[in-house]
């Protein structure tokens, strides 16, 4: 393994001993290492030629293409930061994010040419825009034009290699800045667990705005494995590609992976070259677990993370997907992976709590990021003096060390005095065979301060009767965590990764009140 904490090391390393071997694959083109490394250093030339300096950033709007990693890679080299710009986002988030970022160059896919035109005079910051492929592709010319340049920036362990936004599912998106150091670290800790070499296959399916996306595109720098990338998360595409490509390691979000059990014919196909299947980023529902299951048998490893903590901190193991005697580890996240400590400790105080108890999941690793970017009093408020990251996020421990994720602190419902975790009841809920899809939020009450509320989504072909729902709610939940009523909703809101955005779901009820925890 690599000493170096720099992640350039890493392909330059790889460009020394297997120029000749394949880096990463997308739409029909491949590139070696050495091309991969000729082309990051033109483009470093030509960010340097533009003026750019150590401390600066720029953008990239577009799906999922390697020249995003190129631009981060070279950004790196040049002491620069890339800023992945969510592209799910509406027009004036991303003039938000953009400008948060202070980009001085935007670097634009040909499915967002229009949307920048539109609001071109909001960013004020961006001195250039570079269309990137269809056929207004500049990108191409622009670094052809370039003299490679060979000269590395020094960078120091806690430089910030890449700028990632959290998702924004709480408040406006923070941009996380993600170390050399962290970067390095969550890849090396992750790779403990799969063994990875250079004759593994890496998919990058997730958008590269996403940790998941570029946390694992590290990956496969950092093993020297081939990465195919694809554009976009198509179900039927994804599948595809896992099996043609051969691919032996994969991150996907539970969203998709529903939308991929439904393709037809997916269980005829080929998918023996796949040693690990890591899904995360939100809950993932037990129907869509044991149909994922049956697809993909003894290699499906649940992780649990953050944008924050450069991706995962803690992992589910295949074992414990199979052992019928410790089913119950189904729902948790698993235990903290190489390198990480996890605590919970109790919000208010940050005090540690005994085995069992729920609280938040506090994390410690060399992985955390250095800061949000331009915001030291968010930053503050989420990483404490001693180095621990409030991750916001309700759970607890079990004797065998195992976590589970309850509920973002924020969402929690307090009824009466009483705290009520909605995933408890959402877990409940869809298994109700008339229900396709749950959200459970906390609506207003005069008497309890606010009470649960269901939101639903009918399963295909059923109707939802809210009384016979709420009878069997209340046949298996206590009282005061049953809902008291039920909205039908044709689907619900969800960012990109999937994450129910229950503060949508919660605002028309609390429209001028105050909610104690929003
Ligand atoms: P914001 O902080 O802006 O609301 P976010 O927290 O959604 O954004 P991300 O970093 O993309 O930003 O997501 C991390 C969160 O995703 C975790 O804190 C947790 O709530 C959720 N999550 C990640 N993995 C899992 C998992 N395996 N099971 C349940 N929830 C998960």
């Amino acid at each position: 393994t690599l000493q170096s904490t720099d992640v350039s090391a890493l392909l330059a390393r790889w460009e020394t001993e297997r120029p000749a071997d394949e880096a990463i694959r997308f739409e029909g083109v491949t590139r070696t290492w050495a091309e991969l490394a000729d082309r990051v250093r033109r483009v470093a030339g030509a960010l340097r030629a533009a003026g750019l300096v150590p401390g600066d950033r720029v953008a990239v709007l577009d799906l999922n293409h390697p020249s995003c990693l190129e631009l981060t890679l070279a950004c790196a080299q040049i002491g620069t930061a890339n800023a992945v710009v969510n592209f799910r986002l509406a027009p004036p988030e991303i003039v938000y994010v953009i400008n948060d970022a202070k980009a001085r160059i935007l670097f634009v896919g040909p499915e967002f040419a229009g949307a920048v035109a539109g609001v071109r005079d909001k960013l004020p910051g961006v001195e250039r825009v570079i269309h990137v492929g269809g056929e207004q592709d500049e990108y191409e010319a622009w670094l052809a034009a370039q003299e490679p340049d060979p000269q590395v920036h020094p960078s120091r362990p806690d430089d910030c290699f890449v700028q990632l936004y959290t998702s924004g599912t709480t408040g406006f998106p923070k941009g996380a800045m993600l170390t050399h150091r962290g970067m390095l670290a969550h890849s090396a800790n992750v790779a403990e667990d799969f063994e990875l070499s250079p004759s593994d296959v890496v998919q990058v399916a997730m958008p590269l705005f996403h940790v998941g996306g570029t946390s694992y595109a590290l990956l496969a720098l950092y093993g020297g494995a081939r990465m195919v990338m694809a554009r976009t998360p198509d179900p039927a595409a994804v599948l595809d590609m896992l099996e043609r490509e051969r691919i032996t390691h994969t991150f996907l979000v539970p969203a998709l992976m529903a939308a991929m059990t439904q393709v037809p014919g997916a269980a005829e196909r080929d998918f023996s070259s796949l040693r690990a299947l890591s899904y995360g980023a939100s809950p993932m529902p037990l129907p869509v677990m044991r149909a994922c299951l049956e697809l993909f048998p003894d290699r499906m490893h649940q992780v649990y993370g953050m944008t924050e903590a450069c991706g995962v901190v803690s992992s589910l193991g295949p074992q414990d997907h199979s052992d019928p005697a410790v089913a119950h580890r189904l729902i948790s996240a698993g235990t903290p992976i190489h390198g990480v400590q996890i605590e919970i400790r109790d919000p208010g105080t940050g005090e540690a709590l005994p085995t069992g108890e729920p609280g938040e999941i506090w994390v410690r690793t060399e992985q955390l990021m250095a800061g949000y970017f331009g915001k030291s009093d968010a930053t503050a408020a989420a990483i404490t003096l001693d180095g621990w990251l409030r991750s916001g996020d309700g759970g607890h421990m079990d004797a065998d060390g195992y976590i589970y994720v309850t509920d973002r602190i924020k969402d929690m419902i307090i009824s009466g005095g009483e705290n009520i975790y909605p995933a408890e009841i959402e877990r409940v809920l869809a298994e109700h065979p008339s229900v396709a899809d749950v959200a459970v939020i906390g609506v207003p009450d005069e008497r309890w301060g606010e009470v649960p509320k269901a939101v639903v989504v009918a399963a295909p072909g059923q109707t939802v009767d809210e009384a016979a729902l709420l009878a069997y709610c209340r046949e298996n939940l206590a009282s005061f965590k049953c809902p008291k009523s039920v909205d039908v909703l044709d689907e619900l809101p969800r960012n990109p990764t999937g994450k129910i955005l229950k503060k949508d779901l919660r605002k028309p009820y609390w429209e001028g009140r105050d909610r104690t925890v929003v």
